[in-house]
């Protein structure tokens, strides 16, 4: 069948209002917010907005008759091409389908259709005193489905880890248009060990194994207080030690962050009012909790982490909270202000490496963008060896574009090397699936068996993983 064909297929299933058509409007689908789909962007034949279980099987069935690809789509934040139809296909926009079904404050848990953004869900759950943890920087822009199907997490996963600890449930319309409940029909437990874990499966598999239409997820206790620390650290090897120093110390920060001097001279020329100090690495530490516990842990931080910097700052006053923390708010905009004919790129921005080599990772980052000659600013969450690179180039100079290219492919090398992984939380989707058998090995064959048994046809987001 042809895209023709399908487009008007599409309409008539579900009527003009919930399908996408026109070459403009197509057009807005061949990104999301990868360097990839910026050089490669690929438009889809139409774009449904499903509101129903209901509308998703229908077009999950005429898609699977026709061999046609299906693409979901949340907010089209991902960082790696996972939402594009780079093998052409329907994209299925499920960020409209935003209903927060049920808070379950009893049970401890919230039920909600995949289109719902992340900050918008704790908005609500915050009236209840509750929240979801995972915090993703696109909090603001990013789905919980697409958080569900990326695994998604954030600078507090070092003491409350990702999406997958939250996840209790999910309905799946599959690729062959059946529906399944994962974590039990009708359950409504927290803890269940019932038959082969099919709701951790579909956590990360970034839309190739079905598409998530409901989840049932875990909410927490909002915490009543935090704390604020930064350490100034005159040697790099200082920072992670330090981070090891506070968990040997019995310590758990919600948030452990650092920035590196590129990221520290970013910030100061991109705000100079920040004014943040000379030095080789900043570390940031939240804690949160109870006010005398954030207190007690916030002087113990100041006491470990003041044994190797060279000063430290303890804070729990709301101003200076927000002052302390703003240069780590605001590194990923200074990266894209370094140079003022270029901009920040998405691309090799994500290596995770074990804590122990954390400094050594930076330092060969810094050789190896040395050696290409390519403006990169480092940034991430250390407290759990998560490395954000953020390179900046002229993407208009094609010469630039080959040798960032270069320059982010030796870094996800670098990070396997370091016994790490090309990516802690923005997810493999078109740009790394090439790593997918370096850092996986033989695996990678069940991981195409377990895909071949969902997805027969190989119609569901095609290119992606591996
Ligand atoms: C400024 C910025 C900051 C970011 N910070 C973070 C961060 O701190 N931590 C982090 O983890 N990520 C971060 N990201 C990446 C991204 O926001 C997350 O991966 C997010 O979870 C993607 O959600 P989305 O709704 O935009 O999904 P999309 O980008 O639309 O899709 C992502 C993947 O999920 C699949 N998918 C989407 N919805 C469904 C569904 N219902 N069923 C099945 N598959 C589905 C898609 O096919 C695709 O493979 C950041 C991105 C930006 C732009």
């Amino acid at each position: 069948m042809d895209s023709a064909a399908i487009r008007k297929e599409l309409v008539k299933m579900l009527g003009k209002d919930k399908v996408l058509t026109e070459a403009l409007d197509l057009m807005y689908y061949s990104y999301d917010s990868s360097f990839l789909t910026q050089m490669e962007p690929a438009d889809p034949y139409a774009v449904v907005f499903p509101k129903s279980t209901e509308d998703v099987q229908q077009v999950v069935r005429f898609a699977h008759e026709n061999n046609i690809n299906i693409i979901p789509r949340g907010a089209g934040t991902g960082e790696t091409g996972g939402c594009i139809a780079i093998e052409g296909g329907i994209v299925l926009d499920l960020s409209t389908w935003d209903e927060i079904v049920e808070i379950d404050a009893k049970n401890m848990q919230v039920i909600v259709r995949p289109g719902v953004i992340h900050a918008k869900l704790n908005e609500e759950l915050e009236k209840s005193n509750l929240f979801f943890p995972p915090d993703p920087g696109s909090s603001q822009m990013c789905t919980v489905g697409g958080m569900v199907a990326n695994n998604a997490s954030g600078l507090r996963a070092v003491k409350y880890g990702t999406t997958e600890q939250y996840i209790l449930g999910l309905e799946v319309v599959t690729p062959t248009g059946e529906i399944i409940y994962t974590g039990g029909i009708k359950a409504r437990c927290i803890k269940n060990v019932s038959g082969l874990n099919l709701t951790k499966l579909m956590i990360g598999s970034e839309g190739v194994l079905g598409i998530v239409t409901q989840i049932r997820l875990r909410v927490w206790p909002k915490p009543k207080a935090r704390g604020i620390a930064m350490a100034v650290f005159d040697n790099l090897d200082d920072a992670p030690a330090t981070v090891l120093d506070i968990y040997q110390g019995g310590l758990l920060p919600s948030g452990i962050e650092i920035l590196d001097s590129s990221a520290i001279k970013a910030v100061n020329e991109f705000k100079p009012e920040i004014n943040l100090p000379e030095c080789e690495a900043i570390l940031l530490f939240e804690v949160d909790g109870n006010l005398p516990s954030v207190e007690y842990e916030g002087e113990q931080i100041k006491e470990i982490a003041g044994r190797r910097a060279r000063v430290v700052e303890w804070s729990t006053d709301k101003k200076r909270m927000a002052q302390l923390w703003e240069g780590r708010s605001v590194t990923a905009s200074a990266a894209s202000r370094v140079r003022t004919d270029g901009t920040r790129v998405f691309a090799g921005e994500d290596i995770s490496v074990p804590l122990a080599k954390v400094a050594d990772t930076l330092r060969a980052i810094r050789q190896l963008a040395a050696k290409h000659g390519i403006q990169v600013v480092n940034y991430g969450h250390i407290g759990d060896g998560n490395v954000h690179t953020a390179p900046v180039i002229n993407p208009e100079i094609p010469e630039e574009v080959e040798r960032v290219l270069k320059l982010v492919d030796e870094i996800h090398l670098l990070a396997i090397e370091m016994n790490g992984s090309t990516t802690g939380e923005h997810g493999v989707g078109a740009v790394r699936r090439k790593y997918a058998e370096l850092e996986h090995g033989q695996a990678v064959e069940y991981m195409k068996r377990i895909k071949q048994a969902f997805d027969p046809k190989g119609i569901m987001n095609p290119g992606k993983l591996f």
